[in-house]
């Protein structure tokens, strides 16, 4: 079926269609590996595999799905260094080498980040590589070369910035974003990875070494600079590395049009000579009373406070598809709960669906099945694809349906599962009722 994404590049709905033939290449933009991710981020990721789920099964193409993991940045920095509030005794004693506890942290970050999203139903196997961004340095060091060969970078004080009032001469900064260029002044210089858009200014892309941090030689034309990446350009290169470019689509929340993916454009385009990809798809907020949810709002729940606190991964999974992708979730307690309902609803007509009966009401099943594929071709409709599958359910009862219907539901079920990943499709297991002794002791005492 054709699939049709909202692009924001374009800022409309556009078709899909993938640059080479039937094989789709997409990035997404991992996480920072400096502490738990919280379910605000799930929900960027749970949105990129979605995507990938809805082009393998319903436009029928092959995926290959690059995820990064940043394991060097301002923050990772900051929370490996030695002394930090951050470090953990299960991450092992911090050494004096800054490069072997960023290696710490970071291991440990990551270890609980694919144990998470594991949980939350993204299939590892979906992946076709994870890098992490220290082991492409020399990509990054390559791509900084060709953008000061270009004309568009420059050194200072042993940093490398990128020019952004010689790349507006001749193209546009701000194709994601309207960006506000008041304050924009030649010269005037950002060196964090993150900033806001009235800070528009030169960005870095290499960061001169600093005395208590890791660092990695690099040879300018000559000039030696030792330090270590900015944010943006790790993308950059390790999208062009493993991908090729342009591939088909990028995928982030929305706070990263600005300054990351605004930026990777202007990085991969002045460097490579081409866009980075065709297609810009982000996720809206996950926000906790009107906010977005975010570390530094300190109204956050990672994947492990809310199982602690009874909640089943699959029911945050569940609970991102009742909301479309490009609208907020808000997120409470009792909406997580609800959709707990609602996923159960769905698990008990699948259990009957395997019981043995003698219904003999044909349902039309395979316009179920287009009902639903539709709205998930279209832009990724998952609100309105499982209020067709729910209206069905209120409308038949699964022991009711014949033979035929049931199996053709069967059949759907599977392909369902294929993109939501949530259902148990097998005949309900018998409960064990009966308590055990020891058990009965101890509730005795
Ligand atoms: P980070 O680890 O901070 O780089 O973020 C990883 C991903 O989570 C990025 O795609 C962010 O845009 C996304 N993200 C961060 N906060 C939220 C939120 N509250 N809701 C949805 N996505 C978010
Ligand atoms: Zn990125």
């Amino acid at each position: 079926m054709e699939i049709k994404l909202y692009n924001s590049l374009s800022k409309t709905i556009e078709t899909f269609k993938p640059v080479d033939k039937n094989l789709v290449r997409m990035y997404s933009c991992g996480p920072t590996v400096y502490n738990y991710a919280h379910i605000g981020n799930m929900r960027a990721f749970l949105f990129a595999d979605l995507l990938q789920r809805v082009l393998r099964v319903v436009g029928n193409y092959q995926v290959r799905w690059v995820m990064n993991i940043t394991n060097i940045d301002d923050k990772t920095i900051r929370d490996s260094k030695l002394g930090s509030n951050f470090w953990l005794k299960e991450m092992g004693t911090q050494t004096e080498n800054p490069h072997e506890n960023l290696r710490m942290l970071t291991e440990f970050y990551e270890k609980g980040f694919l144990e998470d999203i594991s949980l939350l139903g993204i299939n590892l196997k979906h992946l076709y590589s994870m890098p992490k961004a220290t082991e492409y340095i020399n990509q990054m060091q390559e791509l900084i070369r060709k953008i000061v060969d270009n004309g568009f970078a420059y050194v200072s004080a042993g940093s490398v910035y990128f020019n952004v009032s010689e790349w507006r001469k001749g193209n546009t900064y701000g194709r994601l974003f309207n960006l506000d260029f008041d304050n924009l002044k030649a010269g005037t210089r950002i060196d964090t990875d993150q900033y806001e858009r009235e800070q528009v200014n030169d960005f870095v892309l290499w960061k001169a070494k600093k005395e208590d941090e890791p660092y990695w030689d690099f040879d300018l034309n000559g000039e030696s600079l030792p330090g270590r990446p900015g944010w943006h350009i790790e993308c950059s290169a390790m999208e062009k590395e493993l991908l090729g470019l342009p591939f088909d689509i990028h995928t982030g929340g929305i706070d990263l049009k600005f300054p990351h993916h605004e930026d990777e454009i202007a990085q991969s385009h002045s460097g490579y000579g081409i866009d980075p990809t065709v297609f810009w798809c982000h996720n809206e907020f996950l926000e906790v009373e009107g906010r977005k949810m975010a570390k530094s709002f300190n109204n956050f729940f990672t994947l492990r406070d809310l199982i602690s606190k009874g909640i089943d991964p699959l029911d945050v999974r569940f609970a991102m598809f009742s909301t479309h992708y490009a609208s907020t979730y808000n997120f409470t307690f009792d909406g997580i709960k609800g959709q707990r309902k609602a996923r159960y609803r769905v698990q008990e007509f699948i259990y009957e669906l395997f019981e043995e009966s003698t219904g003999s009401i044909h349902a039309n099943i395979d316009e179920l099945k287009n009902n639903i594929f539709s709205e998930l071709a279209n832009d990724l409709h998952t609100p309105k694809a499982l209020a067709n599958l729910f209206s069905f359910i209120n409308n038949y009862e699964a022991k009711n349906l014949s033979n035929e219907s049931k199996q053709k539901l069967i059949e759907l079920f599977k392909s369902l599962n294929d993109i939501f990943e949530i259902w148990t499709l097998e005949k309900k297991k018998e409960e064990n009722k009966q308590i055990p002794q020891d058990i009965y002791e101890l509730a005795q005492q």
